[in-house]
């Protein structure tokens, strides 16, 4: 049987700081990700897909305040927050950086 809960860690940060402003979104976008063995699936929410309205709305909050939503999310989640484009990005090789010497 694997966890239900991800491990969490305690930061104090001040209240009146743009993290601490934020708890009550923190603490929503982490109590609604998914259990270990899914990807699609809220922990709180279980009869609901990931992400589901509750993270999406605190995700907003965070958004509204300055506050990156992937800094709180596992990076193996984030595929399926922000899937991969189709298109690969340019080339390196054959984009012209303006600014950049010619050579
Ligand atoms: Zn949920």
């Amino acid at each position: 049987m694997t966890e239900q809960w991800r491990t969490v860690v305690v930061l104090p940060v001040t209240a009146d700081s743009p993290l601490g402003r934020a708890a009550d979104p923190v603490a929503t976008v982490t109590a609604h990700l998914p259990p270990h063995d899914s990807r699609t699936r809220c922990a709180l929410c279980p009869d609901r897909a990931w992400p589901c309205h509750l993270f999406n709305a605190a995700a907003r909050d965070l958004a509204a305040l300055g506050i990156p939503v992937g800094y709180l999310v596992p990076l193996e989640l984030h595929p399926v927050l922000w899937p991969p484009t189709s298109t690969p990005p340019p080339d390196p090789r054959t984009t012209d950086t303006p600014g950049a010497p010619d050579g």
